[in-house]
Order: structure tokens, then C-alpha cells, then sequence
């Protein structure tokens, strides 16, 4: 499989009264030719920061991408123009949203929303293009396509609604999806649904994903390899079976003890207790894990635990494992 994507040591900071604070903080990771890769964590860890710094899409004057490189196909595109991103986005590189509600005008009908991005990426004619549409809206298992194209987003279910932002996401076939909680606003039965269309789009127009999540119900589905995000920062990193069956990182097993699970009685959901810090509070040395950690220790808040190899295709960053201390007090 072809590299595709390729992130290296990006940081991303938000301008805060004049501060730069760092979401992502030193990522790095790829994406090969048909791969689907999860990115995990709860709110706050960088996640969708790291999607909106691929897409060239941070809030203006706030937001910025400081070091690092992304690349796309082996050309660098992290400080690409508006107009040179224009190009990539929704014909190379598509994105959807948690929330289709905002994602989609509500003032124009779900036919010519999915109209206009192939009028802007491709040479055809009208005519083609609403003919185009309604093969699409068919595709993602849209009833009625013909009359639902000339509808509005707000006649539509939320599954329904989810369906059209994939519709509009795969009409120009990228080469790289990116889902940010594709189907945390939908209820299970429709989650199941839009994950298995995914799916199946996925392997017919082989593209690759990245699966932006907190559900690792959802990556077991899904996923051939995951990274863990903690504060910024990646803490573990491996394939799917790995991280099922032999999960390293105190923060992942937490995780995964939060998953509901239909086989064993359990009066409450195991939650993580404690929050994820604030960018103002991040700790500058340290474990950013340690208030939390069941397995801390008295040099987790001294020493920065670096990403190691503790395996094939295996990284954690937890002074628990050999390797991960090697750059002592550097955050
Ligand atoms: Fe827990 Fe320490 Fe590992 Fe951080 S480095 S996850 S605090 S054991
Ligand atoms: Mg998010």
C-alpha cells in the first residue's frame, strides 16, 4: 500500500490573549492506500483540531498550524493558499461532520448542495451533474432519490441528513475521507447503518478513512490500525487486534473499560473520573495523564514520557515501558 498521508511533528496552537497554546502538540502519523485509521479520545484531546489542520480549515486568525508537515501524495500542503486548498478539498481530501444540521444550508435544497461541489471540481453539465445526484443520494440508500433531491435539509431525519453530507463527501471519489464522529449525533440503530455504508464505500471506491471518534465500539467495526490522543498528544499507537487484546497505555484501558458491553452485568458505565486539562492548564513537564492515572507514579510528573516501540507496529508513551523515558523534563 502507498503512503497517502503523511503528518510529521505537527503542532497546531490556538492564540489565547496573545499565547500560543498547543492542541496538537508533536504529532505524527501516515495514512496508506485504503486504510482506515481511528483517531481516539474524549473531547479535548486535539482531534478535531488535527482534522481541521489537515483540511486547512482552523478558525481564522486564532488557530494555526506552527511546525510540522502534512503531506498529501508527497506534496507538502500545510501552508497551501485558501484558493490551492479550494482545489484539494471535496475533490481529494472530503470531510463529515458530527452535526449535518450545521454542516448543511438550510436555505438550499439537498439536490443542488450536492450539485455545486461537482460543478466547481469537474467540467460537467448541469444536467449531468443533477443526474449525478440522484445516483449518489440512491448510493447512500436514500429512498425517493428523485423527490428527496429537490427537498430541504430540514424535511429530512438526522440519519437521513448524515446520508446526504456522505453523499455530498464521496460525489467528487476523494482518495481521503475524513469523519469527524460520523454518527455521534444518530442513535444506535442509525449509527450501525451509516458505519456499514462507510463501509462499503470505502472498500468499493477504495479510498482510505480517517475515523475521528471516542467510541471504540466504533473502531473494533471499522478500523485497521488506531492512535490514541491524550491532551495533544499521541499515547498509543497500533492495529486494531493489538489494541484490543493487549491495550498498553493506562488511558486506553480505561477506555476500553468504558465501553458498554452486552455480556456482563454492570450497574454503572465506568467512566474516567477527572477532565482532560485545559490548554491553559496543560502541564509543561510530565505525564499530562497523571491526575487521572491509576498507575502514576512520583516521576510521572518529572519526567516526559516519549511515544517508543514496545512491539511490532506498537507505541506507547508511559514511563511504565522501557524506552519512553529517554528525553528527560522536555514537554
Ligand atoms: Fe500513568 Fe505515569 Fe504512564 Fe502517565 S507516565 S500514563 S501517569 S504511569
Ligand atoms: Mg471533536
Amino acid at each position: 500500500m502507498s503512503l497517502m498521508l503523511e503528518v510529521k511533528n505537527l503542532k497546531t496552537g490556538f492564540d489565547i490573549d496573545g499565547k500560543i497554546y498547543h492542541a496538537v502538540d508533536d504529532v505524527s502519523f501516515s495514512v496508506k492506500s485504503g486504510q482506515i485509521i481511528g483517531i481516539v479520545g474524549e473531547s479535548g484531546c486535539g482531534k478535531s483540531v488535527m482534522s481541521l489542520s489537515i483540511m486547512q480549515l482552523l478558525p481564522k486568525g486564532i488557530g494555526k498550524i506552527t511546525s510540522g508537515e502534512i503531506r498529501f501524495h508527497g506534496k507538502n500542503i500545510e501552508h497551501q493558499t485558501n484558493d490551492e486548498m479550494n482545489k484539494i478539498r471535496g475533490k481529494d481530501i472530503s470531510m463529515i461532520f458530527q452535526e449535518p444540521m450545521t454542516s448543511l444550508n438550510p436555505v438550499f435544497t439537498i439536490g443542488s448542495q450536492i450539485e455545486e461541489i461537482m460543478l466547481n471540481h469537474s467540467k460537467m453539465s448541469k444536467a449531468e451533474v443533477r443526474s449525478k445526484a440522484i445516483d449518489l443520494l440512491k448510493q447512500v440508500g436514500i429512498p425517493r432519490a428523485e423527490k428527496i433531491v429537490d427537498e430541504y435539509p430540514h424535511q429530512l431525519s438526522g440519519g437521513m441528513r448524515q446520508r446526504v453530507m456522505i453523499a455530498i463527501a464521496i460525489a467528487c471519489q476523494p482518495r481521503l475521507l475524513i469523519a469527524d464522529e460520523p454518527t455521534t449525533a444518530l442513535d444506535v440503530t442509525v449509527q450501525a447503518q451509516i458505519l456499514e455504508l462507510l463501509k462499503s464505500i470505502q472498500e468499493k471506491n477504495k479510498m482510505s478513512i480517517v475515523l475521528i471518534t471516542h467510541d471504540l465500539g466504533v473502531v473494533a467495526e471499522m478500523c485497521d490500525e488506531v492512535i490514541i490522543m491524550y491532551a495533544g498528544k499521541i499515547v498509543e499507537r497500533t492495529n486494531v487486534d493489538t489494541l484490543f487484546y493487549d491495550p498498553k497505555h493506562p488511558y486506553t484501558k480505561l477506555l476500553m473499560a468504558s465501553i458498554p458491553r452486552i455480556d456482563v452485568e454492570v450497574n454503572e458505565l465506568s467512566t474516567i473520573k477527572g477532565i482532560v486539562p485545559s490548554l491553559k492548564n496543560m502541564p509543561q513537564v510530565g505525564c499530562r495523564f497523571v491526575d487521572r492515572c491509576p498507575s502514576a507514579m512520583s516521576e510521572c510528573s518529572k519526567i516526559t514520557p516519549q511515544l517508543a516501540f514496545i512491539g511490532d507496529q506498537h507505541e506507547v508513551s508511559c514511563l511504565l515501558y522501557e524506552g519512553c523515558s529517554t528525553r528527560k523534563g522536555v514537554s
